[in-house]
Parts: C-alpha cells; sequence; structure tokens
C-alpha cells in the first residue's frame, strides 16, 4: 500500500511522542525513519519502529538529550550526544561543521555518547547536496567475529560516502563491513530465509548462512575476509578510539532488559572540494568522466541508483507493507 509521506512521518512522530520521546527527537527520528523507508531500505524503515520504542522503554537511551557541541579546533567539532540519537546531535553540530569545512576545506564532526538505528547515508547525503564530499562512519554493538573467530568483536560498522556529480543527485554508497547488516539478517530470520554460506560462523565458528545459527550464539562475518575486517577495525578507531565512545565489544546494552541499541560513537568527515579549486575542473564533473568509464566498461548500475529510483518513484508517497502500517497505527493507540 501507499500512504502519503506526510501521514507517514505524523504518524511516526505521534507514535514516538507517545513512548517518551522528545518532540525535537521524534521529529527528526521520524523523518529519518520514513526517509530510509521511502527510499527502499527495508532493514531501515518502519522495521526499527519497535527497537526505537524497546530502547526507550528500557531506559536505555535518552528521549530528550541535549546534545553539547564543542568546538575544539580550526577543523574538529566534538559533540557529547548526552546518550541520545546521534541524528540529533548532527543536527545540532551541523551549521558549525558546514561553517567550518567552507573555511578551513575540511572538517571532522567526531559524536560520542550517541546511539544509531537508521540507515547512515542519510547523515551525509545532506553534506554531498550542498556541494561537499562527506564520509561518516558509526560502530555498534558485537556481532561480528573477526576472521577465524567464533565470537563477535566488531559491529557491523557501516561507512557511507557521498559526492556531488554534475548531472544528477549525489554519488553516494553506504555499506556494512559485515557481510550483511544486522537487519537484513533478523528479516532472513523471519523469513526463514537460508542466506549463502559463509555470511556469518555458528557457536562453534563454522561457516553458515543459516541466520538462526548466527542469531544464536554465533556472529556475522566481515565481506571479504580480512579486508573487510580491517575495514571494521578502522571504524572502530574512528568512533570509539577518536571520539572517547566505547568499542563495539565494551557496549553494555545486554546488561539492559529490552535495549535495541548501542551506546557508541560516529564520525563525519566533511571535504570542501571547492577550496582552492578554481582552475581545476569541478569534482562533479570528475565523477561523471568516472561514471561514464564504469559504464562504458559494463557496468549497469553505480551505488545509489536504486536508492534514487526509489525516491523518483515515490513522489510524496511511501510504500508501506499493509501489516507494517496497521503495526504503527496500533502502537500508536495502545
Ligand atoms: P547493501 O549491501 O544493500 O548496499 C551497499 C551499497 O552498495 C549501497 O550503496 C548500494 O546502493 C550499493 N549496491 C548494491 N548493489 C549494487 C550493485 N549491484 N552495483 C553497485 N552498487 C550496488 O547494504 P548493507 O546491507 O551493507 O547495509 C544496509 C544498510 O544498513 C545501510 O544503510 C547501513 O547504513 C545500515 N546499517 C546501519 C547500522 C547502524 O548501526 N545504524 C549498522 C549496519 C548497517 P543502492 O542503495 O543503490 O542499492
Amino acid at each position: 500500500m501507499r500512504q502519503p509521506e506526510k501521514l507517514v512521518i505524523q504518524t511516526l512522530e505521534g507514535v514516538l511522542r507517545k513512548y517518551g520521546y522528545s518532540a525535537a527527537s521524534a521529529r527528526i527520528l521520524a523523518q529519518n525513519c520514513a526517509t530510509a523507508q521511502r527510499d527502499g531500505s527495508e532493514s531501515h524503515g518502519l522495521f526499527r519502529v519497535k527497537d526505537y520504542i524497546s530502547t526507550i522503554k528500557s531506559g536505555y537511551v535518552n528521549g530528550d538529550p541535549s546534545p553539547k557541541v564543542e568546538d575544539v579546533a580550526p577543523g574538529f567539532v566534538r559533540v557529547d550526544a548526552d546518550n541520545g540519537f546521534a541524528q540529533i546531535a548532527i543536527s545540532a553540530a551541523k551549521d558549525l561543521v558546514h561553517r567550518k569545512a567552507e573555511v578551513n576545506g575540511i572538517a571532522i564532526l567526531a559524536i560520542r555518547n550517541s546511539h544509531h538505528l537508521g540507515a547512515l547515508y542519510l547523515d551525509v547525503e545532506d553534506f554531498a547536496d550542498r556541494g561537499f564530499v562527506a564520509l561518516a562512519f558509526v560502530n555498534s554493538i558485537a556481532v561480528v567475529a573477526p576472521p577465524g573467530g567464533k565470537s563477535g568483536v566488531y559491529g557491523t560498522n557501516p561507512l557511507a560516502f557521498a559526492v556531488p556529480r554534475a548531472k544528477g543527485p549525489p554519488l553516494v554508497f553506504d555499506q556494512a563491513s559485515s557481510t550483511v547488516s544486522h537487519g537484513d539478517l533478523q528479516v532472513a530470520a523471519r523469513e526463514g530465509r537460508l542466506l549463502p554460506d559463509g555470511t556469518g560462523v555458528d557457536k562453534t565458528g563454522n561457516p553458515t548462512g543459516s541466520p538462526h545459527a548466527i542469531l544464536n550464539g554465533g556472529a556475522l562475518s566481515p565481506f571479504g575476509g580480512h579486508k573487510g575486517a580491517s575495514i571494521a577495525l578502522m571504524i572502530e578507531v574512528l568512533c570509539a578510539g577518536l571520539v572517547g565512545a566505547d568499542f563495539s565489544y565494551e557496549v553494555t546494552s545486554a546488561e539492559t532488559p529490552g535495549a535495541r541499541t548501542a551506546r557508541t560513537g560516529e564520525t563525519i568527515i566533511v571535504i570542501d572540494p571547492r577550496k582552492g579549486a578554481s582552475r581545476l575542473p569541478s569534482i562533479g564533473e570528475r565523477v561523471e568522466d568516472l561514471v561514464g568509464a564504469l559504464a562504458a566498461a559494463g557496468q549497469t548500475r553505480v551505488p545509489g541508483d536504486r536508492r534514487t529510483r526509489a525516491r523518483k518513484e515515490s513522489g510524496r508517497y511511501i510504500d508501506i507493507d499493509e501489516e507494517k502500517w496497521r503495526d504503527l497505527i496500533a502502537l500508536g493507540a495502545e
């Protein structure tokens, strides 16, 4: 079924407020969740609402945070998210980061004491819409085993990248450093689907494609073996070591019944490619050259194409599974 975008956002906002999120938090999270759903991100759209509710009911997350933004250096902003969601901290710091990136050519936003349940591309897309190149990293709960290991140390640790294009919306990719995201793993378990062998390991460390074996005592694997594992490691360092947050294996959410989020950190790097580049070809044009070469070599789609198409086709409506919509309405009425 299709529902008007505005109605979906209002409904989500109402549900989140009902369970304890402040007006500001509910507005930002509802917008985030609805946008992911509109863009076809099944694992980080409405699917996550119950987790947002469960985690606030558990008392593990602050639904009314006051992020503390610290201007620590010409190109460096730190934020204590006050135990709220990272998107609220980003919203509080965004204007300062823009200004710093414009003045210095680069700015880093280092967030600690934050939670993240969303699709990461939404944290960088807006920067690229304004002409910046942006990278974001977030660590989470230890559900990914290192190569040869049988228990989780890394989070599914996604990285998102966005760069402007001359002829269209920014080129964006957003990928977990695990074989699949934990959201997709849960969706597969719920639907009784097997995943490719090696998606994770069972509790004895043997490679498996069974979501149940992975979820019950096993762990996901990094994508691409040791190469993905090194990316997961770098993300732990950038999001925990650099910002003063917990590594994924230090997260204590399991001690709080109902907590569905990890209190960790997020780092965003924003670069202004226009700085000192008046005699250079624009980055948007150069990205078009590269995409053209990829197409000539036979690549039929670049990252972000599926999302951009879903967004274009949706207009101001959002495709929602009827049962999920009924569940959402019921949550609001409970
Ligand atoms: P996918 O593997 O589905 O997609 C990864 C990227 O690859 C996307 O940018 C996608 O673009 C692109 N892509 C997919 N197929 C192709 C193809 N054939 N050719 C070219 N590009 C392609 O994503 P993941 O499962 O790794 O992650 C899913 C989501 O989970 C992400 O949004 C991530 O941020 C989120 N996540 C969030 C976490 C959190 O703690 N908040 C933790 C881990 C993950 P396109 O969008 O166009 O399909």
